[in-house]
């Protein structure tokens, strides 16, 4: 899972926990015992120093993928959350 940069358009390899950024994605999923209805399984996902300036790690619909990491959106929300101009 840490071997190589999360986004498929980067060829960057896993080295050292210090480049980049590690994102945690804890899923949980049914299970027959009784006692733990729910298995939660937690795995890693590594975006390289490039890839995280821009991109963050998501789980969406069951499958992790990279969303762009918007720095505008956030900043709507602290001066009153007045709703964002559609543009990307
Ligand atoms: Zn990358």
């Amino acid at each position: 899972m840490l071997s190589q940069c999360l986004n498929p358009a980067c060829s960057a390899t896993f080295r050292y926990m210090h480049e980049g950024r590690v994102f945690t994605v804890e899923r949980t999923a049914p299970s027959a015992s009784l006692s733990q209805p729910l298995l939660r399984s937690v795995e890693r996902y590594w975006l390289c120093s490039d890839c995280a300036l821009m991109l963050k790690v998501v789980l969406e619909n069951g499958a992790v993928t990279t969303r762009p990491i918007r720095p505008e959106l956030s900043a709507a929300r602290k001066n009153g959350g007045s709703k964002m101009p559609a543009t990307p």
